[in-house]
């Protein structure tokens, strides 16, 4: 069987073509992989995905380049006959696609090469965006922010892309980006006065095409540099999020975009201060309420005072620091209960040389909630889900103490 004529070698911008049918397999049940004489579709390959599309209507979900068998084609559905003719049609948008972020790789991945003769070891295209690998002694922004400066500048140039085939004794004499994968025959990718790098891919017929380039985000991954880019439409698709992004969150502060990153810096700092300044005011509240609370104490064994209380919607630290503030008084138990919506929590605390062990007290409090806690014999905590029953649990603990 000869092999697959590969149109998209003489033409990336090929969409439509008529081919014939030169095998059927069917693969899993209800999947067809078709085999043509030629086509204009692209199998995934070299950090590319495949092109999609459909063959006398029916979807082409991937295609898959196969050394023996050629292009396969995946379809879904009953395929057509070998020896037929049919028409294919590449989806265009999903091709572009794939052209401004592979073109935009080949122009990236050289500028990295002029400017820092840093190469690129590996490329992905992801979902969203692209990944490439680049042997960059010091990544800095400031350094990749060249790189993309320079080839963005490469791009409105709008310089001329253009097909070479080449035998290996040229391709060695030549000043290719990267050695060749393989031997013999060569298709080497020329952008005009800029790369020559042996490529099987598509792209773009001149680097305007590709729009922009913009970086997201880099990291330090295995030695190398993982610099995470957008070309094109994705680089637009990626401005729109980012902006609205950018513009939601000025609302929130009703302040121009610019001016955001500062005001979430200072808000943070404020919010730091306050907390403390809470939490010192807390302290200074939890003596003058525990005063209060002593009035109420009711009397123990040994002449202990037990002040037992519920509170509403009380955080855990809260609690304990009018614990500790109330056990400051000699021969005094805490024992404090607060509840919210759906959790209880407790605290049961003594004066140093009061009677009553808290860490048993509280693990049956904690049963009867449906819940858990423990501690030490003069200061325990927990909580639980059955929040109806937290003014029983604390009588009960006050029972056994009297
Ligand atoms: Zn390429």
């Amino acid at each position: 069987m000869p092999p697959t004529e590969r149109l998209y070698y003489q033409d990336s911008h090929l969409i439509e073509f008529e081919a014939r049918v030169i095998a059927n397999s069917e693969r899993v049940s209800g999947w067809t992989a078709v085999t043509l004489d030629r086509t204009a579709f692209y199998p995934t390959g070299g950090g590319q995905p495949s092109d999609t599309g459909t063959l006398n209507g029916l979807r082409v979900v991937e295609c898959i380049d196969d050394t023996e068998e050629g292009v396969l084609h995946v379809i879904q559905g009953r395929a057509p006959e070998v020896g037929t003719v049919v028409k294919g049609r590449i989806d265009w948008l999903r091709r572009l696609d794939h052209m401004q972020q592979h073109t935009g790789q080949h122009i990236l991945s050289q500028a990295f090469v002029k400017l820092f003769n840093a190469p690129t070891h590996s490329f992905r295209v992801l979902d969203e965006s692209c990944e490439i690998d680049v042997d960059l002694d010091t990544p800095s922004n400031e350094a990749i922010e060249r790189a993309v400066e320079l080839a963005n500048n490469v791009i409105w140039e709008n310089r001329l892309i253009t097909i070479r085939q080449v035998t290996s004794q040229e391709a060695s004499e030549l000043p290719l980006r990267k050695e060749p994968a393989r031997e013999g025959d060569l298709r080497v990718i020329e952008i005009e006065g800029f790369d020559l790098t042996p490529c099987g891919g598509t792209h773009a017929y001149q680097t305007g095409e590709v729009g922009m380039i913009a970086v997201r985000s880099w990291e330090r991954a295995k030695g190398l540099a993982r610099i995470e880019f957008v070309a094109g439409m994705r680089a637009l698709a990626d401005y729109r999020r980012a902006n609205q992004s950018a513009r939601a969150t000025a609302g929130i502060f009703s302040a121009a975009l610019a001016d955001t990153p500062d005001l979430a810096a200072r808000m943070i700092e404020e919010n730091k201060q306050l907390h403390r300044r809470v939490r010192s005011l807390e302290e200074i509240a939890a003596r003058v309420e525990a005063e209060e609370l002593l009035v109420k104490a009711t009397t123990g064994h040994d002449n202990v005072r037990i002040v037992s209380e519920l509170f509403d919607n009380r955080d855990a630290e809260s609690l304990k620091h009018l614990a500790l503030s109330l056990i400051n008084h000699p021969e005094t138990i805490a024992l404090l209960g607060s509840r919210d919506k759906d959790a209880a929590r407790l605290i049961f605390a003594r004066y140093a040389d009061a009677p009553g062990d808290m860490n048993a007290l509280m693990r049956d409090a904690c049963a009867m909630l449906d819940g858990r806690g423990g501690g030490k014999p003069d200061m325990a905590q927990g909580g639980g889900k059955s929040v109806e029953r937290l003014s029983e649990a604390i009588e009960t603990a006050a029972k056994q103490l009297r």
